[in-house]
Protein backbone atom coordinates (compact mmCIF):
# COMPACT_ATOMS: atom_id res chain seq x y z
CA UNK A 1 0.00 0.00 0.00
CA UNK A 2 1.46 3.68 -0.94
CA UNK A 3 1.79 6.08 1.91
CA UNK A 4 -0.49 9.48 1.41
CA UNK A 5 1.49 12.17 0.02
CA UNK A 6 2.18 14.97 1.75
CA UNK A 7 -1.01 17.07 -0.01
CA UNK A 8 -3.34 14.37 1.09
CA UNK A 9 -2.31 14.02 4.85
CA UNK A 10 -3.14 17.99 4.43
CA UNK A 11 -6.32 18.27 3.02
CA UNK A 12 -7.33 14.96 4.99
CA UNK A 13 -6.54 16.70 8.16
CA UNK A 14 -7.65 20.08 7.58
CA UNK A 15 -10.66 18.87 6.20
CA UNK A 16 -11.12 17.40 9.51
CA UNK A 17 -10.59 20.09 11.73
CA UNK A 18 -13.19 22.38 9.43
CA UNK A 19 -15.86 19.69 9.80
CA UNK A 20 -15.67 19.87 13.88
CA UNK A 21 -15.38 23.42 13.39
CA UNK A 22 -12.49 23.11 15.32
CA UNK A 23 -10.16 25.07 12.54
CA UNK A 24 -9.07 28.25 13.87
CA UNK A 25 -9.29 31.18 11.26
CA UNK A 26 -6.96 34.49 12.10
CA UNK A 27 -8.12 37.47 12.68
CA UNK A 28 -5.65 40.59 11.14
CA UNK A 29 -5.15 43.20 13.06
CA UNK A 30 -5.07 46.61 11.36
CA UNK A 31 -2.84 48.59 13.88
CA UNK A 32 -1.62 47.67 17.08
CA UNK A 33 -2.66 46.11 20.35
CA UNK A 34 -4.72 47.69 22.92
CA UNK A 35 -7.91 47.87 24.37
CA UNK A 36 -9.34 49.11 20.95
CA UNK A 37 -8.32 46.89 17.90
CA UNK A 38 -9.68 46.86 14.33
CA UNK A 39 -10.75 43.62 12.46
CA UNK A 40 -12.27 44.47 8.41
CA UNK A 41 -12.51 48.15 9.03
CA UNK A 42 -14.56 47.35 11.91
CA UNK A 43 -13.54 48.54 15.60
CA UNK A 44 -14.06 46.56 18.60
CA UNK A 45 -13.73 46.17 22.50
CA UNK A 46 -10.55 43.97 22.66
CA UNK A 47 -11.01 41.20 25.38
CA UNK A 48 -8.67 38.97 24.56
CA UNK A 49 -5.11 39.80 24.85
CA UNK A 50 -2.62 39.23 27.81
CA UNK A 51 -1.53 42.90 27.37
CA UNK A 52 -2.69 43.25 30.91
CA UNK A 53 -1.07 46.66 31.95
CA UNK A 54 -1.72 48.15 28.41
CA UNK A 55 2.06 48.64 28.09
CA UNK A 56 2.36 47.41 24.51
CA UNK A 57 1.60 50.67 22.72
CA UNK A 58 2.87 52.97 26.06
CA UNK A 59 4.68 55.91 24.45
CA UNK A 60 7.63 55.23 27.13
CA UNK A 61 8.18 52.10 25.97
CA UNK A 62 8.18 53.00 22.11
CA UNK A 63 10.77 56.13 22.96
CA UNK A 64 13.16 53.23 24.86
CA UNK A 65 13.05 51.27 21.54
CA UNK A 66 13.52 54.18 19.55
CA UNK A 67 16.61 55.23 20.95
CA UNK A 68 17.99 51.62 21.42
CA UNK A 69 17.17 51.07 17.42
CA UNK A 70 19.51 54.73 16.48
CA UNK A 71 22.31 53.04 19.30
CA UNK A 72 22.35 49.22 18.51
CA UNK A 73 20.77 48.98 15.13
CA UNK A 74 18.27 46.46 14.43
CA UNK A 75 18.95 42.94 15.05
CA UNK A 76 21.90 41.34 17.73
CA UNK A 77 24.26 39.37 14.87
CA UNK A 78 24.64 36.64 16.72
CA UNK A 79 23.46 34.22 19.41
CA UNK A 80 24.21 35.64 22.66
CA UNK A 81 27.39 33.14 23.81
CA UNK A 82 29.30 34.40 20.38
CA UNK A 83 28.88 38.18 19.53
CA UNK A 84 25.26 38.50 20.51
CA UNK A 85 25.21 39.72 24.46
CA UNK A 86 25.17 43.99 24.23
CA UNK A 87 25.17 45.77 27.57
CA UNK A 88 21.45 45.83 26.96
CA UNK A 89 20.81 42.48 27.47
CA UNK A 90 22.70 42.43 30.52
CA UNK A 91 20.87 45.37 31.86
CA UNK A 92 18.00 43.68 31.39
CA UNK A 93 18.59 40.43 33.17
CA UNK A 94 20.27 42.34 36.41
CA UNK A 95 16.37 44.15 36.49
CA UNK A 96 14.51 41.14 35.77
CA UNK A 97 16.38 39.81 39.02
CA UNK A 98 15.71 42.69 41.00
CA UNK A 99 12.17 42.67 40.08
CA UNK A 100 11.55 38.99 41.04
CA UNK A 101 14.32 39.13 44.04
CA UNK A 102 16.25 36.47 43.38
CA UNK A 103 20.25 36.61 42.66
CA UNK A 104 20.12 36.62 38.86
CA UNK A 105 18.24 35.82 35.54
CA UNK A 106 18.41 34.96 32.18
CA UNK A 107 16.55 36.22 29.33
CA UNK A 108 15.54 34.11 26.18
CA UNK A 109 13.44 35.04 23.16
CA UNK A 110 10.20 34.06 23.57
CA UNK A 111 8.05 32.33 27.15
CA UNK A 112 8.06 29.42 25.06
CA UNK A 113 10.95 28.50 24.23
CA UNK A 114 11.95 29.32 27.77
CA UNK A 115 10.50 26.72 29.36
CA UNK A 116 11.35 24.39 26.20
CA UNK A 117 15.31 25.75 27.56
CA UNK A 118 15.00 25.62 31.25
CA UNK A 119 13.12 22.15 31.38
CA UNK A 120 15.35 20.66 29.44
CA UNK A 121 18.65 22.15 30.64
CA UNK A 122 18.32 20.26 34.19
CA UNK A 123 16.63 17.29 33.85
CA UNK A 124 17.41 13.95 32.39
CA UNK A 125 17.38 10.43 32.56
CA UNK A 126 16.84 9.07 36.20
CA UNK A 127 14.63 11.90 36.82
CA UNK A 128 11.51 12.62 37.23
CA UNK A 129 8.99 15.84 36.75
CA UNK A 130 5.18 16.01 38.91
CA UNK A 131 3.69 18.31 36.02
CA UNK A 132 0.23 19.65 36.72
CA UNK A 133 -2.45 18.09 34.44
CA UNK A 134 -3.18 21.79 33.12
CA UNK A 135 -0.21 23.44 32.31
CA UNK A 136 0.85 25.13 29.59
CA UNK A 137 1.97 23.62 25.98
CA UNK A 138 5.48 24.98 26.80
CA UNK A 139 6.09 23.08 29.68
CA UNK A 140 4.70 19.73 28.25
CA UNK A 141 6.75 20.30 25.35
CA UNK A 142 9.63 20.99 27.80
CA UNK A 143 9.56 18.32 29.74
CA UNK A 144 8.84 15.93 26.27
CA UNK A 145 12.45 17.40 24.94
CA UNK A 146 13.61 15.46 28.58
CA UNK A 147 14.29 12.47 28.66
CA UNK A 148 13.14 11.93 32.59
CA UNK A 149 9.84 10.20 33.49
CA UNK A 150 6.74 12.68 33.32
CA UNK A 151 3.83 12.15 36.03
CA UNK A 152 0.81 14.46 35.86
CA UNK A 153 -0.90 15.29 39.30
CA UNK A 154 -4.98 16.31 39.13
CA UNK A 155 -5.04 19.85 38.21
CA UNK A 156 -4.28 21.77 41.67
CA UNK A 157 -4.82 18.62 43.62
CA UNK A 158 -2.67 18.80 46.70
CA UNK A 159 -3.62 15.49 48.06
CA UNK A 160 -2.99 13.90 44.39
CA UNK A 161 0.57 15.88 44.13
CA UNK A 162 1.24 14.49 47.67
CA UNK A 163 0.56 10.84 46.21
CA UNK A 164 2.77 11.29 43.53
CA UNK A 165 5.14 12.94 45.00
CA UNK A 166 5.72 10.36 48.15
CA UNK A 167 5.29 7.15 45.70
CA UNK A 168 8.26 8.58 43.52
CA UNK A 169 10.41 9.25 45.98
CA UNK A 170 9.86 5.89 47.90
CA UNK A 171 10.23 3.99 44.66
CA UNK A 172 13.77 4.75 44.85
CA UNK A 173 13.83 4.72 40.74
CA UNK A 174 14.56 8.77 40.44
CA UNK A 175 17.31 10.93 41.50
CA UNK A 176 16.40 14.54 40.84
CA UNK A 177 12.60 14.52 40.52
CA UNK A 178 11.20 18.38 39.92
CA UNK A 179 7.38 19.54 40.47
CA UNK A 180 6.08 21.81 37.62
CA UNK A 181 3.02 24.27 38.04
CA UNK A 182 1.56 27.29 36.22
CA UNK A 183 1.87 30.17 38.63
CA UNK A 184 -2.06 31.70 37.52
CA UNK A 185 -3.59 29.03 34.82
CA UNK A 186 -4.65 30.85 31.88
CA UNK A 187 -8.26 29.38 31.12
CA UNK A 188 -9.63 29.40 34.74
CA UNK A 189 -7.78 32.14 36.02
CA UNK A 190 -6.93 30.50 39.02
CA UNK A 191 -4.24 30.81 41.08
CA UNK A 192 -1.91 27.32 41.84
CA UNK A 193 -1.59 26.98 45.71
CA UNK A 194 1.90 27.21 46.17
CA UNK A 195 2.46 27.58 49.33
CA UNK A 196 0.82 23.72 50.08
CA UNK A 197 3.28 22.97 46.50
CA UNK A 198 6.35 24.56 48.27
CA UNK A 199 5.41 22.68 51.42
CA UNK A 200 5.02 18.92 49.45
CA UNK A 201 8.08 20.03 47.52
CA UNK A 202 10.37 20.85 50.76
CA UNK A 203 9.06 17.14 52.35
CA UNK A 204 9.86 14.93 50.02
CA UNK A 205 12.82 17.01 48.38
CA UNK A 206 11.65 18.41 44.63
CA UNK A 207 12.95 20.78 42.57
CA UNK A 208 10.18 23.57 42.31
CA UNK A 209 9.64 25.26 39.11
CA UNK A 210 6.33 28.04 38.27
CA UNK A 211 5.78 29.10 35.44
CA UNK A 212 4.22 32.65 36.22
CA UNK A 213 3.61 34.16 32.03
CA UNK A 214 -0.05 35.02 33.43
CA UNK A 215 1.22 36.23 37.63
CA UNK A 216 3.80 38.47 36.75
CA UNK A 217 2.78 42.26 36.58
CA UNK A 218 -0.54 40.99 37.78
CA UNK A 219 0.17 39.78 41.40
CA UNK A 220 2.66 40.05 44.24
CA UNK A 221 2.55 43.77 43.65
CA UNK A 222 3.99 42.80 40.10
CA UNK A 223 6.68 40.77 41.07
CA UNK A 224 3.97 37.73 40.85
CA UNK A 225 2.78 34.57 42.09
CA UNK A 226 5.42 33.56 43.92
CA UNK A 227 6.29 37.31 45.80
CA UNK A 228 1.82 36.66 46.44
CA UNK A 229 2.90 34.53 48.65
CA UNK A 230 6.13 35.85 50.01
CA UNK A 231 8.19 32.21 48.90
CA UNK A 232 10.77 34.26 47.03
CA UNK A 233 13.42 32.10 48.60
CA UNK A 234 11.72 29.03 48.10
CA UNK A 235 10.99 28.43 44.66
CA UNK A 236 14.14 26.92 42.41
CA UNK A 237 12.87 28.00 38.78
CA UNK A 238 10.74 31.22 38.54
CA UNK A 239 9.66 31.61 35.34
CA UNK A 240 8.11 34.69 33.66
CA UNK A 241 7.29 36.07 30.00
CA UNK A 242 8.05 39.80 28.44
CA UNK A 243 5.18 39.10 26.63
CA UNK A 244 1.96 39.55 28.39
CA UNK A 245 2.08 42.11 31.08
CA UNK A 246 5.72 43.84 30.28
CA UNK A 247 3.94 43.95 26.72
CA UNK A 248 6.66 43.13 24.66
CA UNK A 249 7.85 39.92 24.05
CA UNK A 250 10.54 37.02 25.52
CA UNK A 251 10.83 35.09 28.45
CA UNK A 252 13.24 34.37 31.38
CA UNK A 253 13.89 32.72 34.38
CA UNK A 254 15.10 34.34 37.77
CA UNK A 255 16.89 32.15 40.41
CA UNK A 256 19.94 31.31 42.18
CA UNK A 257 23.43 32.49 40.55
CA UNK A 258 24.18 28.93 39.63
CA UNK A 259 21.03 27.92 38.05
CA UNK A 260 21.53 30.78 35.95
CA UNK A 261 25.12 30.09 34.80
CA UNK A 262 24.02 26.84 34.14
CA UNK A 263 21.39 27.67 31.57
CA UNK A 264 23.72 30.47 30.16
CA UNK A 265 26.18 26.98 29.67
CA UNK A 266 23.93 24.30 28.80
CA UNK A 267 20.45 25.89 27.29
CA UNK A 268 19.97 25.38 23.73
CA UNK A 269 17.94 28.10 22.89
CA UNK A 270 20.35 30.39 24.36
CA UNK A 271 23.29 28.66 23.27
CA UNK A 272 21.75 28.23 19.40
CA UNK A 273 19.12 30.83 18.50
CA UNK A 274 20.15 34.50 17.88
CA UNK A 275 19.35 36.99 20.60
CA UNK A 276 16.38 39.15 21.36
CA UNK A 277 16.37 42.01 19.35
CA UNK A 278 18.41 45.18 21.81
CA UNK A 279 15.39 47.88 20.97
CA UNK A 280 13.27 44.67 22.29
CA UNK A 281 15.37 44.65 25.49
CA UNK A 282 15.39 48.34 25.69
CA UNK A 283 11.59 48.64 25.65
CA UNK A 284 11.70 45.73 28.17
CA UNK A 285 13.64 47.43 30.45
CA UNK A 286 11.34 50.41 30.56
CA UNK A 287 8.27 48.66 31.04
CA UNK A 288 10.37 47.09 33.88
CA UNK A 289 10.92 50.33 35.25
CA UNK A 290 7.76 51.80 35.00
CA UNK A 291 6.23 48.70 37.05
CA UNK A 292 9.52 49.43 39.96
CA UNK A 293 8.71 53.10 39.81
CA UNK A 294 4.58 52.84 40.30
CA UNK A 295 1.74 50.34 41.34
CA UNK A 296 -0.85 52.71 39.35
CA UNK A 297 -1.03 50.59 35.91
CA UNK A 298 -1.80 47.11 38.74
CA UNK A 299 -4.12 48.83 40.91
CA UNK A 300 -6.13 50.37 37.52
CA UNK A 301 -5.99 46.52 36.07
CA UNK A 302 -7.43 45.21 39.22
CA UNK A 303 -10.29 47.89 39.64
CA UNK A 304 -10.77 47.15 35.72
CA UNK A 305 -10.97 43.41 36.24
CA UNK A 306 -13.25 43.80 39.01
CA UNK A 307 -15.59 46.53 37.84
CA UNK A 308 -15.82 43.88 34.52
CA UNK A 309 -16.18 40.36 36.70
CA UNK A 310 -18.85 42.51 38.80
CA UNK A 311 -20.66 43.18 35.93
CA UNK A 312 -20.85 40.12 34.18
CA UNK A 313 -22.16 38.29 37.47
CA UNK A 314 -25.06 40.87 37.99
CA UNK A 315 -26.02 39.74 33.89
CA UNK A 316 -26.07 35.99 35.36
CA UNK A 317 -23.29 34.65 34.21
CA UNK A 318 -21.25 32.26 35.54
CA UNK A 319 -17.32 33.59 35.51
CA UNK A 320 -15.86 30.14 37.61
CA UNK A 321 -13.43 30.34 40.22
CA UNK A 322 -10.98 32.94 38.77
CA UNK A 323 -9.08 35.39 41.25
CA UNK A 324 -6.94 36.83 38.67
CA UNK A 325 -7.97 39.32 35.82
CA UNK A 326 -8.55 36.24 33.49
CA UNK A 327 -12.41 36.08 33.36
CA UNK A 328 -13.98 33.08 31.58
CA UNK A 329 -17.71 33.48 30.70
CA UNK A 330 -18.96 29.40 30.94
CA UNK A 331 -21.52 29.16 28.62
CA UNK A 332 -20.74 24.66 28.34
CA UNK A 333 -22.29 23.91 25.13
CA UNK A 334 -19.59 23.93 22.97
CA UNK A 335 -21.43 25.41 19.77
CA UNK A 336 -23.15 27.87 21.83
CA UNK A 337 -20.05 29.19 23.19
CA UNK A 338 -18.87 29.97 19.39
CA UNK A 339 -22.03 31.19 18.41
CA UNK A 340 -21.88 33.42 21.86
CA UNK A 341 -18.39 34.91 20.86
CA UNK A 342 -19.09 35.24 16.66
CA UNK A 343 -22.10 37.73 18.16
CA UNK A 344 -20.07 39.33 20.77
CA UNK A 345 -18.42 40.01 17.42
CA UNK A 346 -21.08 41.24 15.40
CA UNK A 347 -22.27 43.89 18.38
CA UNK A 348 -18.03 44.82 18.69
CA UNK A 349 -16.66 42.47 20.96
CA UNK A 350 -13.74 41.11 20.77
CA UNK A 351 -13.48 37.47 23.22
CA UNK A 352 -12.65 34.36 21.86
CA UNK A 353 -14.77 31.30 22.50
CA UNK A 354 -12.58 28.75 24.08
CA UNK A 355 -13.90 25.02 23.80
CA UNK A 356 -12.99 21.17 23.68
CA UNK A 357 -10.01 19.92 23.43
CA UNK A 358 -8.63 22.99 24.93
CA UNK A 359 -10.48 22.91 27.92
CA UNK A 360 -12.59 20.05 29.21
CA UNK A 361 -16.13 19.00 27.03
CA UNK A 362 -18.98 20.72 28.43
CA UNK A 363 -17.16 23.10 29.64
CA UNK A 364 -16.83 25.99 26.87
CA UNK A 365 -16.46 29.71 27.48
CA UNK A 366 -15.48 32.72 26.16
CA UNK A 367 -12.55 34.18 27.82
CA UNK A 368 -11.99 37.89 28.54
CA UNK A 369 -9.52 39.42 29.62
CA UNK A 370 -9.35 43.22 30.74
CA UNK A 371 -6.36 45.31 30.91
CA UNK A 372 -5.55 48.41 32.99
CA UNK A 373 -6.36 50.56 29.71
CA UNK A 374 -9.62 50.24 29.19
CA UNK A 375 -12.12 52.66 30.15
CA UNK A 376 -15.36 51.97 32.44
CA UNK A 377 -17.22 53.05 29.04
CA UNK A 378 -15.59 50.38 26.94
CA UNK A 379 -16.91 47.97 29.56
CA UNK A 380 -20.24 49.25 29.98
CA UNK A 381 -20.53 49.02 26.23
CA UNK A 382 -19.02 45.23 26.31
CA UNK A 383 -21.74 44.55 28.87
CA UNK A 384 -24.25 45.65 26.58
CA UNK A 385 -23.59 43.59 24.33
CA UNK A 386 -23.24 40.55 26.55
CA UNK A 387 -26.81 41.48 27.75
CA UNK A 388 -28.64 41.37 24.38
CA UNK A 389 -26.28 38.21 22.86
CA UNK A 390 -27.11 36.47 26.16
CA UNK A 391 -31.17 37.28 25.91
CA UNK A 392 -30.74 36.23 21.98
CA UNK A 393 -29.11 33.13 22.71
CA UNK A 394 -31.21 31.93 25.97
CA UNK A 395 -28.28 31.22 27.58
N1 LIG B 1 3.69 29.90 29.66
C1 LIG B 1 2.39 30.19 29.81
C2 LIG B 1 1.69 29.75 31.06
C3 LIG B 1 1.71 30.90 28.80
O1 LIG B 1 0.41 31.18 28.93
C4 LIG B 1 2.41 31.29 27.65
C5 LIG B 1 1.75 32.12 26.55
N2 LIG B 1 0.60 31.68 26.04
C6 LIG B 1 3.75 30.95 27.53
C7 LIG B 1 4.37 30.26 28.55
C8 LIG B 1 4.52 31.32 26.30
O2 LIG B 1 4.91 32.64 26.39
P1 LIG B 1 5.27 33.49 25.09
O3 LIG B 1 3.99 33.87 24.45
O4 LIG B 1 6.02 34.65 25.68
O5 LIG B 1 6.10 32.65 24.22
Amino acid sequence: MSSPSLTEFLQRNLEELKKNGLFNQINVLQGGNGPLIHIDGRELINLSSNNYLGLAGDERLIQAAEKALRKYGVGAGAVRTINGTMDVHEELETKLARFKQTEAAIAYQSGFNCNMAAISAVMEAGDAILSDELNHASIIDGCRLTKAKVIRFKHSDMEDLEKQAKAARESGQYNKIMVITDGVFSMDGDIAKLPEIVEIAERYDLITYVDDAHGSGVLGKGAGTVKHFGLSDRVDFQIGTLSKAIGVVGGYVAGKRELIEWLKVRSRPFLFSTATPPAIAAACIAALDIMTDSAELQEKLWSNAAYFREGLKQLGFNTGHTATPIIPCIIGDEVKTQQFSKELFEAGVYAKAIVFPTVQKGTGRVRNMPTAAHTKEMFDRALTAYESVKKRLGV
